[in-house]
């Protein structure tokens, strides 16, 4: 087998070989009383190194592996693709401890009700096989394990992740600069580098590449120092390949200079907001890293599991989701403000919708239900609103007023904090994710330590050598 090194995906490797240690090792586990994992689905988006991960472990586990892929069973007549599985399954059960892996599981796992294929019948058919099977491995207790990997766990039928089959799900997120480093370095690991080459600073800006846009990247730079005939890549090779490769990324995610610094303003916009509100969630972590359906995150912590929140709490909920969009405005004028605020926009509108329909919270409406839990729907559902014309204007127009009043304060509050606002948005330009002594810094107006997970050199984890 050829080495495997994969690179960035520490949390992955830990979820994944816990897995595989029940295999090997069932004693500890089943005296517990605990079951055989059944199936294990990787997620991710597409060249993140679930394949290469899912191989790493066939090398390591010291296990039989089956593998199989979800698209090779598209081509296939109605029956062979069951037929297939059934055998697959079946072999994997006479060697017992196995790993079964399947790769691009949503060829065949996709959802029943949605779209239809040509080969809906056979997809169905082969899907019913597997599940039929996992239950069967399932009531024997047969150590058999199946790994399953997608770029697309949100399409995948919800009988698939039923208690019993795929129910542990272990994330591959895109790379952040840290791992993009780590990648970097195995893909150029055999190939001559300019000594002094900073492997760091070549990978600085491309947030939201994967890391087979990375592998890519070596390769180019390399094909490009053969062109000018020299016997070492540069940096200048690299910067030449990067053009190349990330027009041509499939992640489609590579984010433009522009929209990067317009996400690192939006985020800081919600940090700093939320940060300066009394009673708030402490701020621990603000990244630019794309994640499935966001650009970026801002996250707070609560000290404690909240029941019930005050009016105020609410308020200051609704002026940090504004946080993003204020800043936006700030920055780049009422007219280039993004969509990239949808959700938040979302949320805030819910929120507000529930503060006078449903909570009793706006003074003018005063204190009463209009609405149920379940939204104004039902109330639409039915023949006659539960409330007047007259009634019906007045939460209209107290909507319009909150909503505007709490988005000017959001925006006079982060001018007011205009520098700190720059600060923050600059350091996640520079490390793409910054926590708690960064956010904490800044706001005290010091400078932001480097974080620790920065200059902490980490090696990539090698599953397997030849
Ligand atoms: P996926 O299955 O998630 O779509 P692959 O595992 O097929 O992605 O990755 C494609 C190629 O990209 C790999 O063969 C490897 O060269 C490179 N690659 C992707 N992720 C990593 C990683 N985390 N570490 C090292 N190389 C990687
Ligand atoms: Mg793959
Ligand atoms: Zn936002």
């Amino acid at each position: 087998m050829l080495p495997v090194d994969v690179a960035g995906v520490e949390e992955a490797v830990v979820d994944v070989a816990e897995v595989v240690d029940f295999l090997h090792n069932p004693d500890p586990y089943t005296a517990l009383g605990a079951k055989i994992p059944r199936g294990v689905i990787l997620t991710g988006p597409p060249g993140c190194g679930k394949t290469l991960l899912a191989r790493a472990i066939a090398g390591e586990a010291g296990v039989p592996f089956f593998q199989v892929s979800g698209s090779e069973f598209v081509e296939m007549y109605v029956g062979v693709g069951a037929a297939r599985v059934r055998d697959t399954f079946e072999q994997a059960q006479k060697v017992a401890p196995s790993i079964i892996f399947i790769d691009e599981i949503d060829a065949i796992g996709r959802s029943r009700s949605s779209g239809h294929g040509n080969n809906n019948d056979e997809r169905e058919q082969t899907l019913n096989e597997i599940l039929t099977k996992m239950d069967g491995f399932g009531e024997m207790n047969v150590p058999v394990i199946v790994l399953a990997a997608t770029n697309r766990d949100d399409i995948l039928d919800a009988a698939l992740m039923r208690a019993g089959r795929f129910d542990r799900k272990v994330n591959i997120h895109l790379p952040d600069l840290k791992g993009r480093e780590q990648i970097i370095k195995v893909h150029t690991a055999k190939k001559p580098l300019e000594e002094g080459t900073n492997l760091l600073e070549v990978v600085r800006g491309m947030t939201g590449v994967s890391g087979a846009d990375l592998a890519n990247l070596a390769n180019e730079a390399a094909l490009i120092a053969v062109r000018r005939k020299g016997d070492t890549i540069v940096a200048n090779d690299f910067e030449l390949a990067k053009d190349k490769v990330t027009m041509g990324a499939k992640s489609g995610l590579k984010m433009k200079e522009h929209d990067k610094r317009n996400t690192a303003y939006h985020e800081a916009g919600h940090a700093i907001v939320g940060y300066l509100q009394e009673n708030f969630d402490q701020c621990t972590k603000v990244s630019i890293l794309p994640r499935a359906n966001a650009l970026g995150i801002t996250q707070f912590t609560p000290e404690e599991d909240k029941v019930s929140m005050t009016k105020a709490q609410i308020f200051s909920t609704i002026k940090m989701a504004y946080g993003g969009r204020a800043a936006e405005e700030i920055i780049g004028g009422a007219d280039n403000i993004t969509t990239g605020a949808s959700n938040d926009i979302q949320r805030i509108t819910s929120m507000l919708t529930s503060c006078i329909m449903q909570w009793g919270l706006s003074d003018s409406v005063g204190q009463l239900a209009y609405a149920s839990e379940y939204g104004d729907h039902l109330a639409h559902s039915v023949q006659r609103l539960p409330y007047s014309e007259k009634t019906a204007q007045m939460m209209d127009e107290e909507k319009q007023a909150l909503s505007q009043k709490l988005y000017s304060e959001t925006k006079k509050l982060l001018l007011d904090n205009r520098s700190k606002m720059d600060a923050m948005a600059h350091a996640l330009l520079k490390w793409e994710t910054i926590e708690v002594e960064q956010i904490e810094a800044i706001m005290e107006g010091r400078e932001p330590p480097t974080p620790k997970w920065f200059i902490e050199p980490t090696a990539p984890v090698v599953l397997s050598k030849e």
